[in-house]
Protein backbone atom coordinates (compact mmCIF):
# COMPACT_ATOMS: atom_id res chain seq x y z
CA UNK A 1 0.00 0.00 0.00
CA UNK A 2 2.59 2.63 1.15
CA UNK A 3 5.20 1.50 -2.21
CA UNK A 4 1.97 2.13 -4.17
CA UNK A 5 1.15 5.60 -2.58
CA UNK A 6 4.77 6.33 -3.28
CA UNK A 7 4.80 5.50 -7.13
CA UNK A 8 1.22 7.15 -7.68
CA UNK A 9 2.94 10.33 -6.14
CA UNK A 10 5.72 10.23 -8.12
CA UNK A 11 4.70 9.53 -11.25
CA UNK A 12 2.23 12.44 -10.13
CA UNK A 13 5.42 14.79 -9.73
CA UNK A 14 7.22 13.62 -12.69
CA UNK A 15 4.28 14.69 -14.77
CA UNK A 16 3.81 17.84 -13.78
CA UNK A 17 7.70 18.70 -13.48
CA UNK A 18 7.77 17.62 -16.70
CA UNK A 19 5.17 19.80 -18.53
CA UNK A 20 6.31 22.56 -16.18
CA UNK A 21 9.88 22.54 -17.18
CA UNK A 22 9.03 23.32 -20.45
CA UNK A 23 7.94 26.98 -19.09
CA UNK A 24 9.94 27.96 -16.32
CA UNK A 25 13.08 28.35 -17.95
CA UNK A 26 14.12 31.65 -15.80
CA UNK A 27 15.68 31.21 -12.84
CA UNK A 28 14.66 34.10 -10.43
CA UNK A 29 14.43 32.96 -7.40
CA UNK A 30 16.90 30.88 -4.79
CA UNK A 31 16.28 29.17 -1.75
CA UNK A 32 19.92 28.76 0.33
CA UNK A 33 20.26 26.34 3.42
CA UNK A 34 22.66 26.50 6.12
CA UNK A 35 22.86 23.31 7.10
CA UNK A 36 21.96 22.65 10.60
CA UNK A 37 21.20 25.00 13.55
CA UNK A 38 20.48 26.01 16.93
CA UNK A 39 20.96 22.25 19.27
CA UNK A 40 22.46 20.31 16.34
CA UNK A 41 25.60 21.43 15.69
CA UNK A 42 25.99 19.45 12.60
CA UNK A 43 30.27 18.52 12.65
CA UNK A 44 32.59 19.53 15.34
CA UNK A 45 36.15 20.39 14.35
CA UNK A 46 38.58 21.66 16.84
CA UNK A 47 37.54 25.41 17.08
CA UNK A 48 34.79 25.95 15.49
CA UNK A 49 30.88 24.08 14.53
CA UNK A 50 29.43 23.29 11.14
CA UNK A 51 26.35 25.15 11.65
CA UNK A 52 28.18 28.16 12.22
CA UNK A 53 30.33 28.26 8.88
CA UNK A 54 27.64 27.05 6.67
CA UNK A 55 25.60 30.24 8.08
CA UNK A 56 28.64 32.46 7.44
CA UNK A 57 28.92 30.85 3.87
CA UNK A 58 25.22 31.21 3.28
CA UNK A 59 24.75 34.83 4.25
CA UNK A 60 27.85 35.66 2.21
CA UNK A 61 26.56 33.78 -0.75
CA UNK A 62 23.13 35.44 -0.29
CA UNK A 63 25.22 38.94 -0.32
CA UNK A 64 26.57 38.53 -3.46
CA UNK A 65 23.69 37.17 -5.32
CA UNK A 66 22.04 40.60 -4.51
CA UNK A 67 24.99 42.66 -5.38
CA UNK A 68 25.52 40.72 -9.16
CA UNK A 69 22.16 39.34 -10.00
CA UNK A 70 19.61 41.33 -10.85
CA UNK A 71 15.69 40.01 -10.11
CA UNK A 72 17.30 37.21 -8.70
CA UNK A 73 15.43 36.20 -4.95
CA UNK A 74 16.86 34.98 -2.30
CA UNK A 75 15.35 32.93 0.15
CA UNK A 76 17.25 31.98 3.44
CA UNK A 77 16.04 28.70 5.30
CA UNK A 78 17.75 30.28 8.31
CA UNK A 79 19.53 33.61 9.09
CA UNK A 80 20.70 33.05 12.64
CA UNK A 81 21.49 30.05 15.19
CA UNK A 82 18.21 28.14 15.34
CA UNK A 83 17.27 24.59 14.21
CA UNK A 84 14.64 23.97 11.36
CA UNK A 85 13.35 20.56 10.81
CA UNK A 86 14.10 19.42 7.57
CA UNK A 87 11.26 18.92 5.51
CA UNK A 88 10.41 22.48 6.11
CA UNK A 89 13.32 23.81 4.51
CA UNK A 90 12.20 21.72 1.35
CA UNK A 91 8.56 22.84 2.39
CA UNK A 92 10.06 26.43 2.19
CA UNK A 93 11.36 26.24 -1.38
CA UNK A 94 8.49 23.99 -2.78
CA UNK A 95 5.77 26.93 -1.38
CA UNK A 96 7.69 30.10 -2.90
CA UNK A 97 8.44 28.06 -6.38
CA UNK A 98 11.88 28.17 -6.27
CA UNK A 99 13.85 27.67 -8.88
CA UNK A 100 16.73 26.23 -7.21
CA UNK A 101 17.92 24.60 -3.77
CA UNK A 102 21.27 24.58 -2.26
CA UNK A 103 22.41 23.28 0.90
CA UNK A 104 25.75 24.39 2.28
CA UNK A 105 27.29 21.97 4.56
CA UNK A 106 31.12 20.75 6.31
CA UNK A 107 31.99 17.30 6.00
CA UNK A 108 33.81 15.42 8.47
CA UNK A 109 36.04 12.20 9.08
CA UNK A 110 38.08 10.46 12.13
CA UNK A 111 40.63 10.32 9.46
CA UNK A 112 41.88 13.87 10.09
CA UNK A 113 43.72 14.11 6.86
CA UNK A 114 40.44 13.45 4.33
CA UNK A 115 39.77 16.83 2.92
CA UNK A 116 38.13 18.39 -0.31
CA UNK A 117 34.91 19.54 -1.62
CA UNK A 118 32.18 17.51 -2.91
CA UNK A 119 28.59 18.09 -4.43
CA UNK A 120 25.69 15.87 -4.11
CA UNK A 121 22.10 15.34 -6.13
CA UNK A 122 19.90 12.90 -4.79
CA UNK A 123 20.10 9.86 -6.23
CA UNK A 124 21.60 6.05 -5.45
CA UNK A 125 24.20 5.87 -3.30
CA UNK A 126 26.82 4.02 -4.98
CA UNK A 127 29.35 3.79 -2.22
CA UNK A 128 29.99 2.99 1.01
CA UNK A 129 31.64 6.57 1.48
CA UNK A 130 28.47 8.65 -0.17
CA UNK A 131 26.31 6.60 2.38
CA UNK A 132 28.43 7.59 5.22
CA UNK A 133 27.65 11.24 4.08
CA UNK A 134 24.18 11.14 4.35
CA UNK A 135 23.61 9.18 6.93
CA UNK A 136 25.22 11.68 9.13
CA UNK A 137 23.58 14.93 7.30
CA UNK A 138 20.03 12.66 8.21
CA UNK A 139 20.92 11.90 11.62
CA UNK A 140 19.30 15.20 12.41
CA UNK A 141 15.39 14.17 12.01
CA UNK A 142 16.43 11.07 14.98
CA UNK A 143 15.60 13.97 17.09
CA UNK A 144 12.53 15.68 15.66
CA UNK A 145 9.30 14.85 16.36
CA UNK A 146 7.37 12.90 14.64
CA UNK A 147 9.87 12.21 12.17
CA UNK A 148 8.62 8.98 10.51
CA UNK A 149 5.57 10.94 9.62
CA UNK A 150 7.01 13.80 8.47
CA UNK A 151 9.67 12.07 6.35
CA UNK A 152 6.92 9.52 4.80
CA UNK A 153 8.95 6.59 6.40
CA UNK A 154 12.35 7.67 5.53
CA UNK A 155 14.98 5.78 7.49
CA UNK A 156 17.92 7.96 8.33
CA UNK A 157 20.10 5.25 9.70
CA UNK A 158 19.66 3.09 6.41
CA UNK A 159 19.66 5.85 3.71
CA UNK A 160 20.94 2.97 1.06
CA UNK A 161 17.39 1.20 2.00
CA UNK A 162 15.20 4.37 0.52
CA UNK A 163 15.93 3.35 -2.89
CA UNK A 164 12.26 4.55 -3.68
CA UNK A 165 13.19 7.93 -2.06
CA UNK A 166 15.68 8.30 -4.70
CA UNK A 167 13.23 8.62 -7.54
CA UNK A 168 11.73 11.57 -6.10
CA UNK A 169 14.28 14.09 -7.39
CA UNK A 170 14.58 12.07 -10.73
CA UNK A 171 12.59 14.85 -12.70
CA UNK A 172 15.19 17.04 -11.63
CA UNK A 173 18.16 14.82 -11.59
CA UNK A 174 19.73 16.48 -14.84
CA UNK A 175 19.45 19.73 -13.90
CA UNK A 176 20.72 19.02 -10.02
CA UNK A 177 23.24 17.28 -11.78
CA UNK A 178 24.95 20.36 -14.39
CA UNK A 179 24.28 22.45 -11.40
CA UNK A 180 26.98 20.35 -9.43
CA UNK A 181 29.26 20.05 -11.94
CA UNK A 182 29.33 23.04 -12.55
CA UNK A 183 29.65 24.24 -8.47
CA UNK A 184 32.41 21.71 -8.36
CA UNK A 185 34.69 23.13 -11.71
CA UNK A 186 34.60 26.77 -9.82
CA UNK A 187 35.41 25.29 -6.59
CA UNK A 188 38.25 23.52 -8.21
CA UNK A 189 38.81 26.58 -10.21
CA UNK A 190 39.33 29.30 -7.51
CA UNK A 191 40.30 27.72 -4.24
CA UNK A 192 43.45 25.35 -3.92
CA UNK A 193 41.25 22.45 -2.17
CA UNK A 194 40.64 18.94 -3.77
CA UNK A 195 37.99 18.10 -5.78
CA UNK A 196 36.45 15.03 -5.16
CA UNK A 197 33.68 15.28 -7.48
CA UNK A 198 30.04 14.75 -8.11
CA UNK A 199 28.21 12.11 -6.18
CA UNK A 200 24.82 10.97 -5.33
CA UNK A 201 23.11 10.04 -2.38
CA UNK A 202 19.55 10.13 -0.03
CA UNK A 203 19.13 12.90 1.19
CA UNK A 204 16.21 13.80 3.54
CA UNK A 205 16.51 17.61 2.97
CA UNK A 206 16.61 16.76 -0.67
CA UNK A 207 14.29 14.37 -1.27
CA UNK A 208 11.04 16.40 -0.94
CA UNK A 209 11.63 19.35 -2.67
CA UNK A 210 9.97 19.62 -6.04
CA UNK A 211 13.36 22.16 -8.06
CA UNK A 212 16.88 20.97 -9.36
CA UNK A 213 18.74 20.59 -5.79
CA UNK A 214 22.39 20.29 -4.34
CA UNK A 215 23.95 19.69 -1.05
CA UNK A 216 27.03 21.19 -1.21
CA UNK A 217 29.73 19.61 1.64
CA UNK A 218 32.02 22.62 1.11
CA UNK A 219 35.47 20.89 3.06
CA UNK A 220 36.39 19.00 6.06
CA UNK A 221 36.22 20.81 9.20
CA UNK A 222 37.65 17.32 10.41
CA UNK A 223 40.99 18.85 8.82
CA UNK A 224 42.99 21.57 10.71
CA UNK A 225 43.88 23.34 8.21
CA UNK A 226 40.80 23.50 5.74
CA UNK A 227 39.04 24.11 9.02
CA UNK A 228 41.23 27.50 8.92
CA UNK A 229 40.35 28.32 5.55
CA UNK A 230 36.60 27.32 6.11
CA UNK A 231 36.81 29.71 8.96
CA UNK A 232 38.46 32.44 7.38
CA UNK A 233 37.15 35.30 5.64
CA UNK A 234 38.83 34.55 2.57
CA UNK A 235 37.72 31.10 2.54
CA UNK A 236 34.43 31.85 2.74
CA UNK A 237 34.29 34.44 -0.23
CA UNK A 238 36.42 32.30 -2.11
CA UNK A 239 34.01 29.11 -1.97
CA UNK A 240 30.53 31.81 -1.44
CA UNK A 241 31.93 33.67 -5.01
CA UNK A 242 32.28 29.84 -6.81
CA UNK A 243 28.87 29.04 -6.29
CA UNK A 244 27.72 32.58 -7.71
CA UNK A 245 29.66 31.70 -10.63
CA UNK A 246 27.83 28.57 -10.89
CA UNK A 247 24.65 29.76 -10.35
CA UNK A 248 25.69 32.74 -13.38
CA UNK A 249 26.28 29.59 -15.65
CA UNK A 250 23.50 27.54 -14.79
CA UNK A 251 21.41 30.49 -15.08
CA UNK A 252 22.67 31.06 -19.52
CA UNK A 253 21.95 27.41 -19.54
CA UNK A 254 18.76 27.50 -18.56
CA UNK A 255 17.89 30.63 -19.83
CA UNK A 256 19.33 30.30 -23.11
CA UNK A 257 21.64 33.56 -22.65
CA UNK A 258 25.40 34.31 -22.93
CA UNK A 259 25.97 36.60 -19.67
CA UNK A 260 29.05 37.26 -18.95
CA UNK A 261 30.33 36.05 -15.91
CA UNK A 262 31.58 37.94 -13.41
CA UNK A 263 35.40 37.54 -12.14
CA UNK A 264 36.27 36.15 -8.78
CA UNK A 265 38.30 39.46 -8.14
CA UNK A 266 35.08 41.89 -9.41
CA UNK A 267 32.91 39.99 -6.69
CA UNK A 268 35.03 39.60 -3.92
CA UNK A 269 35.86 42.48 -1.74
CA UNK A 270 38.96 43.86 -2.41
CA UNK A 271 39.25 44.50 1.96
CA UNK A 272 38.41 40.53 2.09
CA UNK A 273 42.56 40.02 0.93
CA UNK A 274 43.70 43.48 2.45
CA UNK A 275 41.77 44.29 5.87
CA UNK A 276 43.13 41.71 8.02
CA UNK A 277 46.13 44.16 9.60
CA UNK A 278 43.81 46.95 10.51
CA UNK A 279 41.14 44.68 11.71
CA UNK A 280 42.98 42.95 14.42
CA UNK A 281 44.26 46.32 15.34
CA UNK A 282 41.60 47.87 16.75
CA UNK A 283 40.03 44.60 17.86
CA UNK A 284 42.98 44.16 20.37
CA UNK A 285 43.09 47.47 21.40
CA UNK A 286 40.02 47.56 22.77
CA UNK A 287 40.20 44.39 24.38
CA UNK A 288 43.23 45.44 26.15
CA UNK A 289 41.35 47.49 28.93
CA UNK A 290 39.02 44.49 29.21
CA UNK A 291 41.40 42.89 32.11
CA UNK A 292 40.10 43.14 35.40
CA UNK A 293 36.20 42.09 35.53
CA UNK A 294 33.43 41.14 33.23
CA UNK A 295 32.25 43.94 31.03
CA UNK A 296 28.97 43.59 29.61
CA UNK A 297 28.21 45.31 26.42
CA UNK A 298 24.90 45.52 23.80
CA UNK A 299 24.93 43.45 20.82
CA UNK A 300 22.96 45.84 18.21
CA UNK A 301 24.00 44.34 14.32
CA UNK A 302 25.91 41.21 13.11
CA UNK A 303 26.92 41.31 9.06
CA UNK A 304 29.45 38.92 7.37
CA UNK A 305 31.44 41.82 6.59
CA UNK A 306 33.14 44.03 8.46
CA UNK A 307 31.03 47.60 9.02
CA UNK A 308 32.99 51.12 9.22
CA UNK A 309 32.15 52.08 12.74
CA UNK A 310 31.99 55.40 11.65
CA UNK A 311 29.03 53.60 9.63
CA UNK A 312 25.63 56.13 10.04
CA UNK A 313 23.62 53.61 11.28
CA UNK A 314 26.07 53.57 14.48
CA UNK A 315 25.47 57.28 14.49
CA UNK A 316 23.01 57.08 17.75
CA UNK A 317 25.60 54.76 19.41
CA UNK A 318 28.50 54.88 22.04
CA UNK A 319 31.53 52.52 23.04
CA UNK A 320 31.04 51.10 19.61
CA UNK A 321 33.25 48.09 19.70
CA UNK A 322 33.06 44.75 17.15
CA UNK A 323 34.28 41.33 17.33
CA UNK A 324 34.43 38.17 14.66
CA UNK A 325 32.68 35.18 15.43
CA UNK A 326 32.97 32.56 13.07
CA UNK A 327 33.21 34.69 10.32
CA UNK A 328 30.75 37.19 11.52
CA UNK A 329 31.40 40.56 12.59
CA UNK A 330 29.44 41.68 15.64
CA UNK A 331 29.10 45.00 16.65
CA UNK A 332 28.49 46.30 20.27
CA UNK A 333 27.68 49.70 22.04
CA UNK A 334 28.33 50.71 25.61
CA UNK A 335 30.26 48.84 28.43
CA UNK A 336 29.68 48.57 31.75
CA UNK A 337 30.96 46.65 34.70
CA UNK A 338 27.04 46.52 35.89
CA UNK A 339 25.07 44.80 34.04
CA UNK A 340 21.63 46.36 35.64
CA UNK A 341 23.17 49.66 34.02
CA UNK A 342 23.88 47.38 30.42
CA UNK A 343 20.23 45.93 30.61
CA UNK A 344 19.11 50.19 31.01
CA UNK A 345 20.93 50.84 27.78
CA UNK A 346 20.02 47.88 26.25
CA UNK A 347 16.43 49.36 26.71
CA UNK A 348 17.60 52.65 25.74
CA UNK A 349 19.16 51.24 22.40
CA UNK A 350 15.30 49.21 21.74
CA UNK A 351 14.02 52.71 21.58
CA UNK A 352 16.29 54.13 19.24
CA UNK A 353 15.60 51.50 16.90
CA UNK A 354 18.10 48.57 17.83
CA UNK A 355 14.77 46.35 18.60
CA UNK A 356 16.89 43.06 18.36
CA UNK A 357 19.40 44.71 20.87
CA UNK A 358 20.68 42.02 23.95
CA UNK A 359 23.27 42.27 26.74
CA UNK A 360 26.30 40.05 25.79
CA UNK A 361 29.52 39.70 28.35
CA UNK A 362 33.21 39.98 27.75
CA UNK A 363 36.34 38.52 30.16
CA UNK A 364 39.46 39.35 28.85
CA UNK A 365 38.49 39.78 25.17
CA UNK A 366 36.52 36.48 25.06
CA UNK A 367 32.48 36.04 25.00
CA UNK A 368 31.20 34.41 28.34
CA UNK A 369 27.98 32.94 29.55
CA UNK A 370 26.24 35.22 32.28
CA UNK A 371 26.88 32.15 34.31
CA UNK A 372 30.77 32.36 34.43
CA UNK A 373 30.18 36.17 34.59
CA UNK A 374 28.19 36.13 38.08
CA UNK A 375 30.96 33.60 39.38
CA UNK A 376 33.80 36.10 38.69
CA UNK A 377 31.87 38.88 40.43
CA UNK A 378 31.77 37.03 43.20
CA UNK A 379 35.18 35.87 43.67
ZN1 LIG B 1 25.93 18.91 7.59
Amino acid sequence: MKIQKHIAFLLLIFLCANVFAQHNTIIDKIVIDPGHGGDKPGAIGSKSKEKDITLAVALKLGKLIKQNLNGVDVLFTRTDDRDIELYKRSQKANKNNADLFISIHCNSSTNKDSKGFETFAMGFAKTAQNIAVAKKENADILSEANYQKNYEGFDPNAPENNVLFSLYQTAYMESSLKFADMVQKEFAHNTTMQNRGVKQANFVVLFQSAMPSVLIEIGFISNKQEEAYLLSDKGQYEIAASILRAICKYKNMKEGTDTPIPALKTIIPDSVYNKKEETTKDTIKIDSTDNEKPIYRIQILSDPDKIALDDSRFKDCDSLWCYQQQGIWKYTSGAFFDRNQAWEYQRQLKEKGFGDAFVVVFYKGKRISFEEANKLNTK
